[in-house]
């Protein structure tokens, strides 16, 4: 089965009782016994629920994988992959992770004796030099959130395995559509649901997938024993969600390609990062790697922070807002929203100026995006 036929059609069956062509949600807590001893595969919703079962079976299957596990959030999947961990065990981590992904490592997981360095993964070097007798796992983001770095994952993959360490990428930004992590040798592919494969802004969730049977019994162990689990109507609407992912995909691509190319021609915008612009550092890895370069484009401004501040509060059709990866265009200030809990200095070492811009480019005519950046730079 191709792609675009797997998202509208894997795991479909119509429902046995009715025909219904969408899998039922089965929203319940318990399941009923027919006799000590004799359920019929369920027992309770913490463990598993048929609705869960259709997406983690969609999610696996649209990643070429083995096993998926849906979780309440993206942040819930991270945690569970930090499950498989010790105290004392060392991760490296690309360093620019996700906000919320560094707080929880910094502000919580080290009371748990877990060590972390950050280094710039889109140089395989840095993370070969990185490794201690104690590295258990490699956390890449690619590419990053918010400056579109992106990590080369057959030459990651080849010192994780070479090392024996754990590989697991966050591959929320580049969809299966794009990228699958797992064919360069990563162990364990995460996902925010949240953002492209539900798509509409509609759900919080999160996803793992692996091709390993170890990892994902321990990580079915972790999911049922916390209780991470997402609701059945947000799984229903993460498949429904998942149906027009490929569609998605091309256009949030197509349109983030024509945005990145107009902003890189304005004479108000000093830098645009975008993995399918040839000026982006590391072009041919994206190219060799990903099949398109989705939907998020970052830029600076000649005029810094006041010349952002007017952009953002002067555009119309996008909206100024928190997460990405929905059909609506979205704006946003990494430093004032998304990673305002990262430290000024910390952020500005990490090339997260307060001029920084990061689009979230939607799925509406590119003509009007543009329009709407067009009238919103004419003020700055
Ligand atoms: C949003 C996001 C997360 C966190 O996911 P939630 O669903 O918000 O918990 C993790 N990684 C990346 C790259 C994200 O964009």
């Amino acid at each position: 089965m191709k792609f675009d036929t797997k998202v509208v059609q894997a795991g479909m069956t119509p429902d046995p009782t009715t025909g219904a062509i969408l899998p039922p949600i089965y929203q319940t807590a318990t399941y009923v016994l027919e006799e000590v001893g004799k359920d019929k595969g369920f027992d309770y919703t913490r463990s598993s629920n048929p609705t869960r079962q259709v997406l983690e079976n969609l999610l696996a299957t649209i990643e070429s994988g083995k096993y998926g596990i849906a979780f309440a959030s993206g942040m819930s999947a991270v945690d569970s992959c930090m499950k498989l961990l010790k105290s004392g065990d060392h991760v490296i981590c690309s360093d620019d992770v996700y906000g919320g992904v560094s707080r929880h490592f910094n502000q919580i997981l080290v009371n748990y004796g877990l060590k972390f360095t950050y280094v710039d993964s889109s140089n395989p070097d840095k993370i070969e030099n990185a490794i201690q007798p104690n590295t258990k796992l490699i956390w890449v983001e690619t590419p990053t959130n918010p400056l579109l770095k992106i990590t080369d994952l057959e030459a990651v993959g080849k010192i994780a395995k070479s090392h024996k360490i754990l590989f697991g990428v966050d591959s929320t930004f580049a969809t299966p559509v794009f990228l699958k992590p797992l064919e360069f040798g990563a162990d364990l592919v995460m996902h925010s649901t949240t953002k492209y494969l539900s798509g509409h802004n509609q759900i919080i969730g999160g996803a793992v997938i692996t091709n390993r049977q170890d990892l994902f019994d321990q990580l079915k162990f972790v999911q049922k024993t916390i209780g991470a689990v997402p609701g059945p109507f947000d799984c229903w609407l993460t498949i429904l969600g998942i149906k027009t992912l490929d569609l998605r995909m091309k256009k949030h691509d197509t349109n983030a390609q024509a945005v990145a190319e107009y902003l890189e021609a304005h004479p108000k915008v000093s830098k645009v990062t975008y993995p399918g612009l040839p000026s982006h550092p590391s072009y041919n890895v994206a190219k060799t790697q990903m099949s398109g370069f989705s939907g998020m484009i970052s830029f600076e401004l000649t005029g810094g922070i006041p010349a952002g501040k007017t952009v953002m509060n002067s555009v119309k059709l996008a909206q100024l807002a928190e997460s990405l990866g929905a059909v609506e265009t979205m704006i946003t200030h990494p430093a004032t929203m998304t990673h305002a809990d990262v430290p000024k200095d910390e952020r500005e070492a990490r090339g997260l100026t307060d001029g920084l811009v990061r689009i979230s480019v939607g799925i509406e005519n590119p003509d009007d995006i543009i329009a709407d950046l067009e009238q919103a730079l004419d003020k700055a």
